[in-house]
């Protein structure tokens, strides 16, 4: 059960504490902050406001304790991490209950994020492994005008304090995703959860507590991001920000000082449905697509561009698919959940009502019950719509008729964002040519957009992010390459 048994500790009458220096601490603020569970919409939890001195003291204990652990052995880390990995496996019930309390992530789901971000931390730990292992060796007379009288070596060395923002909708796996290869590289790291999301983060953090990482390495401080946000991202102390979410991020990134930064943040993702597509395929992936999770997805399908002559045969297709999914509470693993939280359904039924006087097609009743809202597939949409462009994070679904590939690319690329995309066509030679002309940073052949597997390169284009996430490209992000040049006093030539 969430609280209790080994998590016991990290609980305080009814408010869960924040964890600093090893230890888990009741905020000098006094103050909490409530997460409201999104079914019943009522206070479920209670976190710690933490304070600007608090985030100040676990700033100096990261710097601290990062320059013991960079000289703690590469083996040592990963054995620490897959220590922390098979503790949170051992733990999925306790956090699925969390995230199915929290975030209103269906009970299936909700178990299959602890045991997937489990395998995540492994993963990075076996891959920081080979590749923090391995440097460069280079020579200089493969430079013209230059001898061989300089050996270059290179070697990848720690940020420093990394600081994680994770968002609500995977919020223990798109914290461990931060935390795994922070910690393999060498840096300390500060988690900053999301508020909906932060009790099964700080269970995952007493995970890590759980496998012996050292005093002050990892912190985890609670409290609204609109409160305590701006001076997490603008404090001295962080070397590097690795961030999920929406637009914030943009104004991070604006914000930020002279650090690296990997922001992963919206998308408006297209699924192109050519006329020689399998429509059984492409409607089965439309669900997966645009309904898992309530819609809740960065990567969800949220605009279909289908060619008009078989528009109406696909919008059947979903249809009837739609009218299969199981709508209710998470604990019941329904499909369709409530919503993370009032405004965001207030938000989603404003698309709604926009797409209805601007003249879409509602191919279902538009139902909402408290933050449940019923899947909704948007017929006839057309480009003056606000649901056309913008992210609802919710199950609705538009559908806009095209007369040419052209006109889908062209919307596609018309978008802001740039994460994912997909297309459903059987001629790999037409799939390959639509998916360079698509500006995604990811584009999926016959299959739904989705983050994952774990390892592979994630990023988005445009508004959609910075950099490149994937375990190895994290590890990558949060190294910086350091060089040692050898100068010889004569050319030296091997077997010369
Ligand atoms: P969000 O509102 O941007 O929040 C993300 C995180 O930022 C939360 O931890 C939030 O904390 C924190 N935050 C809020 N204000 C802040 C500030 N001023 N400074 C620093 N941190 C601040 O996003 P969300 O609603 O949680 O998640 C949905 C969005 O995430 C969607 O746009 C979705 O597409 C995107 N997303 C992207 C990816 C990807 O990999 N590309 C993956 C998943 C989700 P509080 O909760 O305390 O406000």
């Amino acid at each position: 059960m969430a609280g209790a048994g080994v998590f016991s500790e990290i609980l305080d009458g009814d408010a869960y504490k924040y964890y600093s220096n090893g230890e888990w601490k009741k905020s000098s603020s006094g103050k909490t902050v409530a997460i409201v569970n999104p079914t019943t919409r009522k206070t479920q939890y209670k976190v710690q406001a933490c304070t600007q001195e608090e985030v100040n003291n676990v700033m100096e204990l990261a710097k601290s304790a990062q320059k013991t652990w960079a000289k703690t052995p590469l083996w040592k880390r990963a054995e620490l991490l897959h220590k922390a990995a098979a503790i949170l496996k051992e733990h999925k019930a306790p956090i699925a209950e969390c995230l199915i309390k929290e975030i209103a992530k269906p009970a299936k789901d909700s178990v299959t994020e602890v045991v997937r971000s489990g395998d995540l931390i492994s993963y990075t730990a076996e891959e920081g492994v080979r590749i923090l292992g391995e440097g460069k060796f280079l020579v200089s007379d493969s430079f013209p005008g230059n001898e061989r009288t300089k050996y270059c070596l290179t070697s990848k060395i720690p940020l420093g304090v990394v600081l994680a923002i994770p968002p609500f909708n995977y919020p223990v796996n798109l914290a461990v995703s931060k935390i795994g290869p922070a910690l393999i590289a060498g840096n300390s790291l500060v988690l900053k959860p999301p508020t909906q999301g932060a009790v099964s983060c700080l269970h995952m953090v007493h995970c890590f507590h759980l496998a012996g990482f050292p005093k002050g390495l990892i912190s985890c401080v609670t409290g609204k991001g609109s409160e305590i946000g701006d001076f997490l991202t603008m404090h001295p102390g962080v070397n590097c920000i690795s961030f999920t979410g929406g637009d914030t991020g943009i104004s991070i990134s604006k914000k930020a000082g002279m650090i690296p930064l990997q922001m992963e943040l919206g998308g408006k993702d297209a699924c192109i449905v050519l006329e020689d597509a399998d429509l059984d395929l492409v409607a089965a992936n439309i669900i997966k697509g645009g309904f898992s999770y309530s819609g809740q997805r960065c990567t969800a399908i949220k605009v279909v561009l289908v060619m008009e002559s078989v528009a109406d045969a696909l919008v059947e297709k979903v249809k009837a698919r739609v009218a299969k999914l199981r709508i209710g509470p998470p604990e019941d693993d329904c499909d369709i959940t409530p919503v993370v939280t009032e405004s965001s359904a207030n938000f989603i039924e404003g698309l709604v009502m926009d797409a209805k006087d601007k003249g879409a097609t509602f191919c279902q009743q538009y139902k909402r019950e408290g933050n449940l809202i019923w899947p909704l597939l948007l017929d006839n949409v057309r480009p003056d719509m606000r649901i056309a462009w913008e992210e609802p994070f919710g199950p609705i679904l538009p559908v806009i008729r095209i007369n040419s590939v052209e006109e889908g690319i062209h919307h596609c690329n018309a978008s802001n964002f740039g994460l994912q995309g997909c297309v459903f066509t059987k001629d790999i030679n037409k799939a390959m040519l639509i998916s360079d002309a698509m500006e995604t940073g990811t584009v999926q052949i016959n299959s739904a957009p989705a983050r994952g597997p774990d390892h592979f390169p994630f990023q988005g284009l445009k508004d959609s992010g910075i950099g490149s996430q994937g375990i190895t490209n994290s590890i990558d992000m949060m190294t910086k390459v350091k060089t040692t040049v050898i100068n010889l006093p004569s050319p030296s030539y091997s077997m010369g």
